[in-house]
């Protein structure tokens, strides 16, 4: 995951910063309001962690800052103050969850995951009565579920994407395969193939993958 964290205490930050690169997360830190006003909003964040009580503008201004600017991203607000009233105001502003000091490093990870699963969960894709999880890489339906390789993944993302658009083969290949690939180009039609062969295993007979000749493929869902 690639966090934001804002948090002024000195020590506090290093201690969280050195925990979360240890579990393979990519930090970015903040001590000052301002800053991360700007660098929230310029950055592409899968969760800020946010301390209410910062040097210039408090956490509570950041927040209703990024919110009213059309931002996301999942905001979990660290605070000393745990009385109702401030808890309120920080969910009313738009903080997704909350921990009060002192925490546990543990529970700070348990609680970003979190944050970031329900994030991803609510962007999952929809064809018909398929669902593509991209949390988990699967295609579910009515409770049954396949896995899917990267690639499949990739490339059955794109076209859950733009359902009912055609995604030509070219798109498919630069988007799954990059722009520099030179195989052969039929390694789409491979692939497609795979994938209809995992909407068979699921039974999705409203789902269907159709070849558009000479252009690409096309998502469609029937009713
Ligand atoms: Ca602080």
């Amino acid at each position: 995951m690639k966090l934001l964290l804002v948090e002024d205490e000195t020590r506090l930050a290093r201690v969280i910063a050195r925990g979360l690169t240890e579990e393979g997360h990519t930090v970015d830190a903040c001590e000052r309001g301002t800053d991360a006003i700007e660098q929230g909003l310029a950055l592409d964040y899968d969760v800020a962690i946010l301390d209410w009580s910062l040097p210039d503008a408090d956490g509570l201004t950041v927040l209703r800052t990024w919110r009213s600017r059309g931002s996301t991203m999942p905001v979990l607000m660290l605070t000393a103050r745990s009385s109702v009233p401030e808890r309120v105001a920080g969910l009313r502003a738009g903080a997704d969850d909350y921990l009060g000091k002192p925490f546990d490093f543990e529970e700070l990870l348990a609680r970003i995951e979190a944050l970031h699963r329900r994030s991803v969960t609510i962007g999952a894709l929809r064809a018909g009565d398929v669902e593509l999880d991209a949390n988990r890489r699967v295609l579910t339906r009515a409770g049954a579920e396949v896995l899917l390789t990267a690639r499949e993944f990739a490339l059955v993302r794109m076209l859950f994407e733009r359902v009912g658009d055609v995604c030509t083969r070219t798109e498919l290949l630069g988007g799954v395969w990059g722009s520099s690939f030179d195989g052969e180009p039929n390694v789409v039609d491979v692939y497609i193939g795979y994938l209809r062969k995992k909407f068979t295993e699921l039974q999705a007979e409203r789902v269907a993958i159709t070849t558009i000749r000479g252009v690409g493929f096309r998502l469609e869902t029937r009713t």
